[in-house]
């Protein structure tokens, strides 16, 4: 028989806060889930082991009440430290105002926080190790598969909501049927992949301390409330602060050439290539060769699709939806702003679901479409910007310029700590912005030459 209750396909991050929210409104969710219940597993390494909480994901968290909770064991970060060829290093704080800094967090941490949560609510249930093998949209029902036994049963419900991450099972199931007559799909890989490398806190490091960098401090080897970059032009490599003193560090090579994970065949090739891009890191990260080798090279790449829904019976979100890239800390944050921009919906349509998904896609398509586009920008921006004088010119105007006025002139802050403007304005306005502003400061030796009055007219004169 039918239920009446919601079907949520994937307990990742957006599944997860989703059926909080909902139980919080008294609908009954049933989640299923194709891992293990990593409550009681343990996580594959090598996997986006930590992530950049900001303002849009935490005000989706404060809504049910989980923001404080999951922000106690996060380390904030207040800008980029810019880590030369040669080893010295340079702030890029990220705002130029007190309070406004992102945060890291685990990723598995942070999930298991969202499913306990979840868990509470007599509305929610989770089904772990069941993995949507088929979505049928004609009849709604969801075909799984328990990876344990490999028997296979389909369930239905009121309703199916798909947060099983970028490669959706349900997304593909959409894309090939007859019940969407124009399913706009689009899959874009970037040419560069990713691979995770630690660094381990002090109290577990083994063999002779290196020589730390004058600001580290307690039990981490670098400096602890950064984010650091080794910007390299054709590449790079970024480190996050973990809560027990590590770092997880995210290299980004392209899959072939010169400097490309296919040119690093063995240890001899991948130390030379570390010696000479990344060598203040080498010593503070003693299994590099063992990981490099052994851990995962993750893919990276945009999705963007059109319809998210069938009628009422079927919705696309988070991920499923809109997969971007990693390089503005934007899709786990934007996947928690569906969850909130949802649940706002639901106030105006109650659970008459065709209703809820057809606003909730209009709303939202024009503003996931604007992260994933600055999701790709930023990579170009962190890999050759921050390199570039101009636009560390540039960082230090908007700076200026924020500590000075109560407006905001970098494109970084408005989509970072304006949670209340949506994606696409703030890529609109952060666009013309910065125009004017690398435009001013091409053309000085120092920021300090710079008439910040005579900026602000000039900024105004484009709205
Ligand atoms: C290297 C990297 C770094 C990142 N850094 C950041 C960052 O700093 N900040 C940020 O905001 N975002 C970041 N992201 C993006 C972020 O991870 C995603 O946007 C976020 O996880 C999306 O949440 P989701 O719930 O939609 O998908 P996911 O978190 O991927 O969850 C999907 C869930 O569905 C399950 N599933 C999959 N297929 C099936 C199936 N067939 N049946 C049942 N279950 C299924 C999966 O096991 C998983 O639990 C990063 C991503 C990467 C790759």
């Amino acid at each position: 028989m039918k239920s009446k209750k919601v079907i949520i396909i994937g307990a990742g991050l957006a599944g997860s806060l989703l059926s909080t929210y909902m139980a919080k409104r008294g609908i009954e969710t049933e989640v299923y889930e194709a891992r293990g219940d990593m409550r009681k597993e343990k996580m594959s390494a090598g996997r986006s082991i930590n992530l950049a909480l900001s303002n849009r994901g935490i005000r989706a968290l404060k809504e049910v009440d989980m923001h404080e909770y999951m922000l106690k064991e996060a380390v904030p970060m207040y800008g980029r430290l810019i880590h030369s060829i040669e080893g010295e290093t340079k702030m890029l704080p990220y705002s130029g105002r007190e309070g406004e800094y992102i945060n890291s967090v685990s990723r598995g941490g942070l999930n298991i926080a969202l499913i306990d949560e979840a868990d509470k609510y007599p509305e929610s249930t989770f089904h772990f190790n069941q993995k949507c093998l088929e979505f049928d949209c004609t009849t709604g029902e969801v075909l799984l598969e328990n990876t344990e036994t490999g028997e296979t049963r389909s369930v239905s419900g009121s309703t199916v909501i798909a947060t099983d991450g970028a490669g959706s099972a349900v997304r593909k199931a959409m894309f090939s049927s007859r019940c969407v007559s124009r399913f706009n799909f689009q899959q874009k890989f970037l040419e560069h992949g990713y691979k995770e490398i630690s660094i381990p806190p002090k109290s577990e490091f083994v063999g002779e301390l290196p020589k730390l960098p004058e600001k580290a401090q307690g039990e981490f080897l670098l400096e602890k409330n950064v984010l650091h970059i080794w910007a390299r032009h054709q590449f790079m490599m970024i480190a996050l602060p973990n809560f027990d003193g590590s770092f997880t560090c995210t290299l980004f090579l392209a899959f072939e050439g010169e400097n490309g994970f296919e040119s690093l065949k063995d240890k001899e090739s991948l130390m030379k290539f570390f010696k000479t891009n990344f060598a203040d890191a080498i010593p503070l990260m003693p299994d590099l060769v063992e990981e490099f080798f052994t851990n995962p090279t993750g893919n990276l790449g945009t999705i963007k699709c059109y319809p998210w829904h069938v009628g009422g019976k079927s919705l696309l979100l988070g991920d499923s939806a809109h997969a971007i890239v990693p390089f503005y800390g934007q899709g786990m944050n934007a996947s928690f702003e569906d969850c909130r921009v949802f649940n706002e919906i639901l106030d105006k349509h109650g659970t008459d679901w065709e209703k809820v998904f057809e606003e909730y896609s209009k709303q939202r398509k024009r503003n996931t479409d604007a992260i994933a586009d600055l999701a790709l920008e930023n990579f170009y921006e962190m890999r050759d910007a921050v390199a570039d004088p101009v636009f560390v010119k540039k960082r230090e105007l908007e700076m200026k310029l924020e500590q000075t006025f109560p407006d905001y002139f970098s494109k970084y802050s408005l989509v970072t700590f304006r949670d209340e403007i949506p994606y696409y304005d703030a890529q609109k306005r952060g666009n013309s912005q910065n125009d004017v502003l690398m435009n001013i400061c091409e053309n000085v030796d120092d920021v300090s030459e710079i008439d910040l009055n005579e900026v602000v007219k000039q900024v105004k004169t484009i709205f």
